[in-house]
């Protein structure tokens, strides 16, 4: 490689102060360099990140193995073709990853990095920020966002989006998926009777009792007011049944509160037809609902 490539070396040539202000980066400035046979190595690092547990920087200016073996599993070959294809096209690097840092922690990096042709293969110049903090923050958010406030459940946005991709999976490899839809029976006259309050309570207390009859794979979801559905993955219309009236029996058993027998729930089901829309499922799920309040409420209907 041609000396003016990499950048001379930081202890011998660098200005003090320029010495003092890279070290003080709040992320990693370097180099990364790779020859025709894949060999990869940082002639250049410089930044706080670069003083990590068990990592030398001596050691990653000849082979950049012992970072890149601290790369969380998906993200190692991910990375790896990145390069390959960046290498390739010229294109930058622009990508996040997650590395293990001190011992089991993994932090998420960002990185960003511009390639360059030189003599003896490819030169990257780049920058790397932990990015940590922000993950876990939209992590947070999205949970949040995903969240129905009042129960803990899933919202209406979250059931959506899970049902559009079970829903692919069944249409693709055919696999058998059951919804249903349950809505509190004369809940108004439960707020009206006992207060608006224990009406939140027994909303709180059903969707509890609820999640611990399904299974870790099922979803439940309030829907809004006092209506929930329960996405049922791998689960034909026969096992779905069972597991409404299951729940059917156990709510109209419950105290919550109010007297046992008090709250009960009508719940309309349906399995998906491989081949129909999110709608048509929704639709079928809602009319066998409608049906069950006609039919008196308290019970269960398929069928449309
Ligand atoms: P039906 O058997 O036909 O479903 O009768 P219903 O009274 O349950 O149905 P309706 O749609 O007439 O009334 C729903 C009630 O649910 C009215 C509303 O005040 C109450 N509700 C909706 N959201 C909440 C909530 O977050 N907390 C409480 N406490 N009540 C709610
Ligand atoms: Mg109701
Ligand atoms: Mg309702």
């Amino acid at each position: 490689m041609p000396s003016n490539d990499v950048l001379p070396e930081r202890e011998s040539s660098h200005a003090p102060w320029l010495l003092e202000l890279t070290e003080q980066l709040p992320g990693v400035i370097f180099q990364l360099h790779r020859a025709p046979d894949g060999h990869l190595h940082f002639p250049y690092l410089a930044g706080s990140g670069t003083g990590l547990d068990g990592l030398d920087r001596r050691d990653l200016e000849q082979n950049a193995l012992p970072a890149l073996e601290r790369l969380a599993e998906p993200d190692y070959p991910r990375l790896m073709a990145l390069i390959e294809r960046s290498a390739r096209s010229g294109s930058p690097i622009a990508t996040t990853f997650r590395l293990r840092l001190n011992g089991e922690r993994m932090n998420w990096i960002a990185v960003r990095a511009q390639p360059r042709e030189v003599e003896s293969g490819t030169l990257w110049v780049g920058l790397m920020i932990d990015i940590s903090e922000q993950m876990l923050e939209e992590d947070r958010l999205r949970r949040l966002s995903d969240t129905d406030d009042l129960t803990g459940l899933a919202n209406r946005r979250k059931l959506m989006t899970r049902l559009d991709e079970e829903l692919s999976l069944s249409n693709r490899h055919g696999l058998p998926l059951s919804l249903m839809m349950l809505d509190i029976d004369h809940f108004k006259s439960i707020n009206d009777t006992w207060g608006h309050l224990q009406g939140d309570q027994v909303l709180r207390e059903l969707a509890s009792l609820c999640q611990g009859i399904l299974r870790e794979e099922d979803l439940m979801a309030r829907l809004g007011g006092e209506e929930f559905a329960v996405l049922l993955p791998l689960t034909p219309e026969s096992h779905c049944r069972q597991l409404a009236e299951r729940l059917r029996r156990r709510i109209a058993e419950n105290d919550f509160g109010v007297g046992s027998g008090q709250v009960t729930v009508s719940i309309g089901i349906a399995e998906h037809r491989v081949g129909d829309s999110r709608e048509i499922l929704l639709q079928r799920v809602d009319d066998n609902l409608y049906a069950a309040k006609h039919g008196g409420r308290n019970r269960i209907m398929a069928g449309a």
